[in-house]
């Protein structure tokens, strides 16, 4: 599993930084945004350290696959599946991406314009 020493995600990953975390296995971890800008706002990481989007190849599949499909899981577990949630991947500085440790914001809990900002 790969790490970045001066990752902020792999330093939560390693418990040398506090997260309010409400999953985690082997791969995965999920834990609530610390600026949250919505009601719900999680954050979904592999455990393994992929900078973005653009560092992923095919051996991948499966860790992009368990993220979404947590998405889900946690989406219901914290009651946004039936009213509407919003996934978003940002990649690179112009799309917004500040931590470049792969992550997927699941965002819930109220209404979202379209296009987004
Ligand atoms: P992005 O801008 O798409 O790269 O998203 C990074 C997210 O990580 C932002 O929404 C930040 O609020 C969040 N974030 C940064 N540091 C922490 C941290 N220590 N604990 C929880 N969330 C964080």
């Amino acid at each position: 599993m790969s790490k970045d020493n001066n990752c902020i995600f792999c330093k939560i990953i390693d418990k040398q930084i506090s997260a309010n975390i409400v999953y985690e296995t082997n791969n995965l971890m999920a834990f609530h945004d610390a600026n949250p800008v919505a009601r719900l706002h999680l954050l979904i990481i592999p455990k393994t350290h992929v900078a973005s989007i653009n560092d992923l190849d095919e051996a991948h599949a499966h860790v992009i696959a368990d993220m979404i499909l947590l998405a889900k899981q946690l989406a219901r577990t914290f009651g946004v599946n039936e009213s509407g949630y919003r996934l978003v991947m940002n990649t690179g500085k112009q799309a917004g991406q500040s931590v470049f440790h792969l992550h997927v914001h699941l965002l819930g809990g109220r209404d979202f314009s379209w296009p987004p900002g």
